[in-house]
């Protein structure tokens, strides 16, 4: 039997990106890890505990390809960031992504050049959908695919990488998240709003600024979707991250994850193992006590592969 080529679509934070955490964290979490529990209990355990490994779809390797483009477009000076410069970066930044993980390149078969043509143009599709929403001219971002983590109820660790932040003359935040995917915005917008929230929690925790505004770009639809929360609700939302995080301890402690089906579920890798689709989930995995660093469960994703 051949094994599935599959790619690790969470984040290892290299060590100089780790923080020291203070010594009261005892867990951590990342806002998708937390998004995955939101969503459906049983599909964080299969993430999380299980570690099952995804084979991705093309679409998200698509976004992780658009989401390094348009990172390297901000490494140009102001003027040169056009369409062309970007349409530019696809191959080579394609190139990078495939040395740096063969694995990628088993999406196509062998010799498929028509393939990997139509996926580098279907990139480049989304990139025009993204000048068509913003000028990167106008724009010097602060941060780009930053690590950002704070520590809340003094335990829990919170972290994960956001795709922009920019920052005013003012002083006000903006956070920026590139949604690249094709699936109806609708099943997704819920988990996207709640990523961005966790990412605004971290900054007030961090910088004690409330963000003004969350935007979330979505290229395919070239749509901008703007969000802005107040201190009260991040506080409230602090509250919900924490009850969450209890919430997946308890179920831990139970082995007790149970499915939770919606829309979502024609996107999720693991039906075949899901009581809900007739599976059986595989004998629940014996494990020491975890690392709040190095711990699955606040593993990040890396920028794009959450669409
Ligand atoms: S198929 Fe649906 S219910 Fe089952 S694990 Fe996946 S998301 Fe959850």
């Amino acid at each position: 039997m051949t094994a599935e080529p599959v790619i690790d679509t969470q984040h290892s934070p290299t060590a100089s990106e780790v923080p020291a955490a203070p010594p009261t964290v005892r867990a951590s979490l990342s806002p998708s890890r937390a998004a995955d529990f939101k969503t459906c209990p049983l599909l964080y355990r299969f993430r999380s505990i299980d570690r099952l490994p995804e084979r991705p779809t093309v679409e998200q390797v698509r976004g992780t390809l658009v989401h390094a483009v348009l990172e390297r477009l901000f490494d140009l000076p102001a003027a040169a960031r056009t369409p062309e410069s970007a349409g530019d970066l696809v191959a080579p930044q394609w190139d990078r992504l495939v040395t740096e993980q063969p694995e990628l390149a088993t999406l196509f078969a062998e010799g498929d050049t028509a393939g990997v043509e139509g996926f580098l143009r279907s990139a480049s599709a989304l990139l025009e959908g993204y000048f068509t929403v913003e000028d990167p001219r106008r724009l010097e971002p602060a941060e780009r695919e930053a690590l950002i983590s704070a520590v809340v109820d003094d335990e829990l660790l919170i972290r994960g990488y956001l795709d922009r932040l920019d920052v005013a003359p003012d002083g006000a935040l903006r956070v920026v998240d590139y949604k690249t995917g094709g699936a109806p915005r609708e099943a997704f917008e819920a988990r996207a709003l709640f990523q961005l929230k966790f990412y605004a929690l971290v900054l007030w925790r961090t910088r004690g600024v409330v963000p003004r505004v969350l935007r979330l770009l979505y290229l395919k639809d070239a749509e901008v979707c703007d969000y802005s929360p107040d201190a009260d609700e991040l506080l409230r939302f602090e509250r919900t991250v924490v009850a969450l995080w209890q919430a997946i301890e308890q179920a831990t402690a139970r082995q007790d994850f149970r499915p939770r089906p919606s829309r979502l579920c024609d996107w999720c890798s693991h039906q075949a193992l899901c009581p809900s689709f007739g599976g059986t989930p595989p004998p629940f995995p014996v494990a020491g006590p975890a690392d709040p660093l190095t711990d699955a469960r606040s593993r990040p994703a890396a920028p794009g592969a959450d669409e």
